[in-house]
């Protein structure tokens, strides 16, 4: 992180349901990896070469891989990252776009 960069960095680990998935940034050797949600072991892996941005985006694409793992229909693997990639992005955005209601929604 540079001193201009006022990101936050990414949390340790995602509460998804019941438990907290460890999030591990690590330095993948295939750069065209952007992550992988470990199903046997519960755990995410971000590359840690990755833009903050981009980051951002993976993260909530392996969290959907751990929600599959949890509580979603069993679907073969083709269609789960069929379904995951075509709700990421518009997960993310619809996150950005209602600051107002994701804090309402976060509110204990
Ligand atoms: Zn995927």
């Amino acid at each position: 992180m540079t001193t201009t960069d006022r990101r936050p960095t990414l949390p340790r680990a995602a509460r998804i349901g019941f438990r907290d998935v460890p999030i591990d940034r690590t330095a993948f050797a295939d750069q065209a990896e952007y992550g992988c949600y470990h199903v046997h072991d519960d755990r995410i892996e971000i590359n840690a070469g990755l833009k903050a941005s981009m980051q951002a985006l993976v993260v909530v694409h392996e969290c959907l891989h751990a929600m599959f793992a949890t509580a979603m229909p069993p679907v073969d693997d083709q269609t789960e990252e069929a379904i995951v990639r075509a709700l990421t992005p518009q997960i993310l955005a619809w996150i950005r776009d209602n600051p107002r209601l994701i804090s309402l929604l976060a509110a204990r």
